[in-house]
């Protein structure tokens, strides 16, 4: 089937927020993979707009938790189904705007809709009060409740399904929501807070303030009327924003729910089948065009399989098609930008100094008006070479002896990033050992190294890839809501 493109062109986003002004110029909007292609244009929030925006949640929060956690939870499950049937638009719109895959797109549009249901659910379950045992006959009961105004702030690399998971699990919670999506994604969100909108969340329970993070992200940190904020993007930016919630002088002690970068490798032993190593290497590290928080940039192998998986990786890499990703036979797309091709480009340029480079799939002369970086990989002597994350198609090698394994998975502890791991092994003490000594949030064995299946496998990290709760797990609404007891 055609994509429904539909729109493109046409596709605008505006602040929401009842009794604000019209905002100001237009910006545009390009295709990432061909930058000379205007898909829409967009309008930034300014001072004005954003004080108007928090005084309207302010007010709006009595009504919107005093409504019974199941009727909350029946628009956000509406507007799943409104989700679902236009699949196609939003697909479109993550292919055009975000330079996703259209599989990447399908799987975005799924993973929303998931959200909206699972935390759905979750507050009918979790907002029933529970009784608890009243030794002296009283009666002792447990409930929850919304915290105030939250702030969801989220970014470009899930312009769907995370910007709509954060907002879902808000609303459900109780909470009135000003949403800020990344600024390189302001037509999904808006369209995605429209939608919200259509399916009965209230104007002012839900607004959407587009713009910088320095500006507009900044000024709703800062605010003492906000209660909480939920945020997905680097680890470098989580860090101002708990240092604007810490230094304000009024308000609640507010609330972090933050889900950061990583540094997240795969480990193979000899034991491991070197072609499912390779399709799960790549599979990882250059699906989305690595773009992703769960993608593998290490890949560590074990010395006698080592060289027979460094050619198979080289072979398989020759195959990858780079190219427009409104293609259903494009399997890597471009990056988000041109500051992303440039910080890709700069380690690009360190790695061939200091490593041996395995593979880098040439790019075709049809990528050339967009922002694309050629998948690569590397062998590198060490993985302290790796410093920060480089959020791109870039996979990097290392060899590792029998004896090694504990110094391994030490080494990878020590780059202080918790997100996910890899192992590919058939010996299952070598599976228990190494699942043992990690400190990451999500391990994948055996299988494709990648995202969350929600519900199903919750998604999160620790240390410097974020506070927890796991998106899409059990523990995650109630950070949203504050505890009352009543005895
Ligand atoms: P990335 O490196 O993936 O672009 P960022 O952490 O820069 O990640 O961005 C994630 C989100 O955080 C975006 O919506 C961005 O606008 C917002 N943001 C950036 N800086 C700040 C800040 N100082 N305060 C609040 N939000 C911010």
């Amino acid at each position: 089937a055609a994509m429904n493109t539909a729109g493109i062109g046409q596709w605008t986003a505006a602040p929401l927020v009842p009794g604000a002004q019209p905002a100001g110029e237009a910006i545009a909007v390009t295709n990432p993979a061909d930058r000379r292609e205007v898909v829409g244009h967009w309008q930034a929030a300014d001072a004005t707009t954003v004080e108007r925006a928090l005084a309207n949640a302010v007010a709006a929060h009595a009504g919107w938790d005093a409504t019974p956690a199941g009727a909350r939870a029946a628009l956000l499950e509406h507007a799943a189904d409104l989700l679902e049937a236009r699949m196609p638009q939003f697909m479109a719109m993550c292919v055009k705007e975000a330079g996703k895959t259209l599989a990447d797109g399908v799987a975005e549009v799924r993973e929303a809709v998931d959200f909206l249901r699972y935390y759905a659910l979750q507050a009918r379950e979790h907002f029933a009060p529970i009784t608890l045992p009243g030794p002296t006959g009283e009666s002792n009961q447990l409930q929850l409740a919304g915290r105030g105004v939250f702030a969801c702030i989220s970014p470009w690399n899930f312009p769907l399904a995370i910007f709509l998971g954060q907002i879902a699990a808000a609303l459900a919670a109780g909470n009135t929501v000003i949403a800020k999506p990344a600024e390189q994604t302001n037509l999904i969100g808006f369209a995605a807070v429209q939608l919200l909108h259509e399916a009965g969340i209230p104007q002012d329970v839900l607004q959407f303030v587009p713009g910088d993070g320095a500006t507009v992200g900044a000024a709703l940190t800062r605010d003492a009327r906000v209660a909480g904020v939920c945020f997905t993007g680097s680890t470098e930016t989580a860090r101002l924003i708990n240092r604007a919630l810490a230094s304000r002088e009024a308000g609640p002690i507010a609330t972090l729910i933050a889900e950061t970068g990583g540094q997240n490798a795969m480990i193979a032993d000899s034991s491991s089948l070197p072609e499912q190593v390779v399709k799960d290497a790549m599979g990882s590290a250059f699906t989305s065009a690595g773009q992703r928080c769960s993608a593998a940039r290490i890949l560590l192998v074990q010395d006698d399989i080592a060289d027979k998986v460094i050619t198979m990786l080289a072979g398989a890499m020759a195959e990858l098609k780079v190219g427009d990703p409104a293609l259903l036979s494009t399997d890597v797309g471009p990056v988000i930008d041109a500051d992303a091709c440039q910080v890709l480009t700069a380690h690009a340029q360190r790695m061939d100094g200091e490593a041996r480079l395995i593979a880098r799939t040439p790019l075709p002369p049809e990528t050339e008006h967009g922002t694309f970086f050629p998948p690569t990989a590397w062998e590198l002597p060490s993985i302290d070479l790796l410093r920060e994350e480089k959020f791109g198609p870039a996979l990097h090698v290392v060899r590792w002896k029998a004896d090694e394994l504990d110094a391994v998975v030490d080494a990878i502890n020590a780059t202080g990033y918790g997100l996910t791991l890899g192992i590919h092994s058939r010996i299952d003490a070598t599976i228990d050992r190494i699942v043992a000594r990690a400190k990451v949030g999500n391990i994948y064995v055996n299988r494709n190294q990648i995202g969350a299946v929600v519900g199903v496998q919750p998604f999160g990290g620790q240390g410097l890839s974020g506070t927890g709760p796991k998106a899409g797990g059990p523990h995650y609404l109630p950070r949203f809501a504050t505890e009352k007891t009543v005895t």
